[in-house]
């Protein structure tokens, strides 16, 4: 399969992206919340590059199972562990494709009283999407193809890939 971000430049990114958290959230301890599964290989590199107290937790939503496009369907699958009231959060997300899946989650999670909330996402399909929703941490505008690897997958499979390539190709 093709490959549509190398392994050196993803970790790059990333860096650059802890970087940018650490300087913006200097003096505050953010509350990272990882959206599984897909969000898990970059959220644990994320973390390494934050150089601030944090704490994180994760929730779990349903995603496009067997499917390969959105059925705009979205649910709560697991919840966080920990209380948001008072925190500064920073959801961290795989992709932001339609946007329906963040934009559901930011209202499940802005109801528990967080004093700030903002969005990290490694990969945006711009031209995909259904809802506005803001991006405050993007880490790559991609076209509108299938891709997998690096948390990403295809029926479960290409997630432990540490490039990210386009699913179906040669
Ligand atoms: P949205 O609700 O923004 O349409 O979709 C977000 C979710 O769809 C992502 O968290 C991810 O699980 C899935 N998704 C969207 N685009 C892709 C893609 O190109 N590849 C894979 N593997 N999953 C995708």
């Amino acid at each position: 399969m093709q490959v549509v971000l190398s392994e050196a430049k993803i970790q790059e990114r990333v860096l650059e992206m802890g970087r940018e958290i650490t300087r913006d959230y200097a003096g505050r301890e953010p509350h990272l919340v990882g959206v599984l599964k897909g969000a898990c290989p970059f959220m644990t590199d994320l973390v390494r590059h934050v150089d601030l107290p944090m704490t994180l937790d994760y929730i779990a939503v349903s995603s496009y199972g067997a499917l390969t496009k959105s059925s705009g369907e979205v649910r709560l699958v697991k919840d966080l562990d920990q209380g948001l009231d008072g925190r500064d959060l920073l959801v961290v997300e795989d992709i932001v494709d339609t946007g329906l899946t963040l934009n559901y989650l930011l209202r499940v999670l802005r109801a528990r009283g967080p004093k700030s909330v903002k969005v990290v996402a490694l990969l945006s399909k711009p031209a995909r999407r259904l809802v506005d929703v803001h991006v405050d941490y993007l880490g790559f505008d991609i076209k509108d193809d299938f891709v997998v690897g690096y948390g990403l997958d295809h029926n479960q499979h290409f997630r432990n890939l540490r490039d990210i390539r386009l699913y179906g190709s040669e």
